[in-house]
């Protein structure tokens, strides 16, 4: 006998679930690319995905995933030697300068540990310390995928504006952009980084650059600008194969088209309350199992919580325990613990994470908080009663 029959559910923080309108966009044959729908397909989704990041800036689209993301932004705003403030929250911004470090930037990282955001008092100190304005730009995560940690964006260009330091403000929203409300040109920002298999709900393989006027003018004077992930021409096209540097990604602009048009029909506001509805039910339940047990929430403080994935310390081995369980008999699989490993748990396995963005549901949710519900049960970790009915609280009172 087996309860895993049936729709299965990829509970992680991407790629996330893809709608079926959307796969279905996708299921057909290879398009003309020399004129037609495929050219009103990319005229279209530009201004679309404009809206999402509520931005009037440019927005250049590449055929790869975040990391790739990482680095179009990274050689269209710097040259070899130039100083960056890495800030990080967990394992992204780690991630970003370890993939860069061929390129010879000096990025200074402050480590704000595993379970805090940002502390803008020490990102103060750094940049007055600056006094030559040496440091080109901030880098940081609007959230943090393995902590689950959301930092303060607006905040942090207060900061600069105070200080009137004329660094870039570069963001990597690629885990909360259409999940936490995020908006690129009142917060200030220079940069977004974001990819097609999150928030968007298009299988992974487009990587998207949003870049303000500052940074248009950055690009101008970087030396490490390269044929293939130069802005430059993907936003200002003259003929059809510059947008893509080649060869378009073709189901994936129908696919994205799809994913778009659920998001306009939405509306961004809604789509950040969704979420916070949906986020304000995963909490609830973890409260209550931790009431009486070893299971926590990573994040202590709801404000800095993101809203679209949820980091759970379980207790030794029980994270992983309990994914096997969900996975092999609830048809739910839970994410893995990522960037938490210490010496006494090498593999991060006291850990897990629940992804809850782009196209989720209060079923869904619920769905998956049963699976562990059951799981808790099933495999003997202790646990408080009483978290689902703390969790449909929430979503009843939404
Ligand atoms: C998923 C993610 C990335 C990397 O995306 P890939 O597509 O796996 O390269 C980068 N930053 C954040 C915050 C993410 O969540």
């Amino acid at each position: 006998m087996t309860l895993s029959r049936g729709s299965h559910y990829l509970a992680i923080p991407g790629p996330s679930v893809m709608p079926d309108e959307v796969l279905r966009e996708m299921h057909r044959p290879a398009p003309n690319i020399y004129t037609g729908e495929l050219h009103e397909i990319v005229d279209s989704i530009i201004p679309d995905l404009k809206q999402v990041a509520q931005t009037s800036g440019q927005v250049a689209v590449y055929i790869c995933n975040g990391h790739g993301a990482w680095e179009a932004a990274t050689t269209n705003l710097f040259s070899r030697g130039d100083r960056v403030l890495g800030l990080c929250t967990g394992r992204f911004t780690h991630g970003w300068a370890d993939m860069v470090a061929p390129f010879g930037l000096q990025v200074e990282r402050l480590d704000f540990g595993r379970r805090a955001a940002i502390d803008l008092d020490a990102v103060e100190a750094a940049l007055a310390a600056d006094t030559g304005h040496d440091i080109k730009a901030i880098w940081a995560v609007h959230v943090d995928t393995a902590t689950s940690v959301r930092n303060d964006i607006p905040g942090l260009r207060k900061l600069l504006d105070r200080l009137g330091h004329p660094a870039l403000l570069v963001i990597d929203a690629v885990a909360s952009l259409g999940v936490d409300e995020f908006r690129m040109d009142e917060w200030g920002v220079d940069v977004t980084i974001t990819a097609s298999q999150k928030g968007l709900m298009t299988p992974p393989g487009l990587g998207f650059v949003y870049f303000s006027e500052k940074a248009a003018a950055a690009r101008e004077q970087a030396d490490l600008v390269s044929g293939y992930w130069d802005w430059k021409p993907r936003v200002s096209a003259e003929a059809f194969y510059q947008y893509f540097c080649g060869t378009a990604p073709t189901h994936h602009l129908y696919g994205l088209r799809k994913a778009l048009n659920l998001m306009m029909d939405e509306g961004m506001e809604r789509i950040w309350k969704r979420h916070d509805a949906l986020a304000g039910a995963v909490w609830a339940a973890v409260d209550g199992w931790g009431a009486a047990g070893p299971l926590e929430l990573n994040i202590a403080d709801p404000a800095i919580r993101s809203r679209g994935v949820t980091s759970i310390r379980a207790g030794k081995e029980n994270g992983t325990r309990l994914r096997d369980w969900v996975g092999a008999h609830a048809g739910v699989t839970l994410g893995i613990g990522l960037g938490m490993e210490t010496e006494a748990d090498p593999a991060s396995d006291g850990f897990f994470r629940i992804g809850h963005m782009g196209y989720v549901n209060a079923q869904m949710v619920m769905g998956a908080l049963g699976a562990i519900d059951t799981g808790l049960k099933a495999t003997g970790i202790p646990h408080g009663p009483g978290a689902l009915e703390a969790a449909s609280r929430v979503l009843s009172k939404a």
